[in-house]
């Protein structure tokens, strides 16, 4: 491998462990008193900065919030548009993977983003996925855009 690759995978890992331990922290803030299974997110955006959230459960269940979801609703009221990854933990082998809910909202609002899972008892065993492989022929607003294979968007 040459420097310069090593460069990037160094920056990359290194990137890639400041989102697990940010979703590893704000794990522990899960309002879980149900269920017991706490979820942390993490996203970053494009400028390097990093909103994080966690499930919150309901008694009403339908209407419990995922740590993803969570997260995403932070950034984009607080005026963040481009996100460049997702971190998601839990106590959940191989990680918990987004559902179906949060595949959707991800499609529309942070269509370029590698998503990053990792059990929160292995924070370095990551495995990634495009958020087009996790929803492929997302529905988005008619006429907009749509998502490609590739993950990009096009007019
Ligand atoms: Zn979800």
């Amino acid at each position: 491998m040459k420097n310069e690759e090593k460069g990037r995978a160094f920056l990359r890992r290194r990137r890639q462990d400041r989102l697990i331990t940010a979703a590893r922290e704000a794990r522990q803030r899960a309002v879980a008193r149900r269920s017991g299974f706490k979820v942390g997110a993490a996203l970053l955006t494009a400028r390097g900065e990093i909103i994080t959230g966690a499930n919150v459960e309901s008694a009403s269940y339908g209407l419990t919030c995922c740590a993803e979801r969570v997260a995403l609703f932070k950034a984009l009221t607080e005026g963040k548009a481009r996100f460049v990854a997702l971190g998601v933990v839990a106590r959940s082998p191989g990680g918990p993977m987004p559902c179906g809910a949060c595949r959707q909202l991800l499609a529309e609002y942070a269509p370029e983003a590698a998503v990053w899972v990792a059990d929160s008892r292995r924070p370095k065993q990551i495995r990634e996925f495009t958020v087009a492989e996790l929803l492929p022929a997302a529905f988005l607003d008619a006429g907009k855009k749509i998502v490609v294979e590739t993950g990009r968007a096009r007019k």
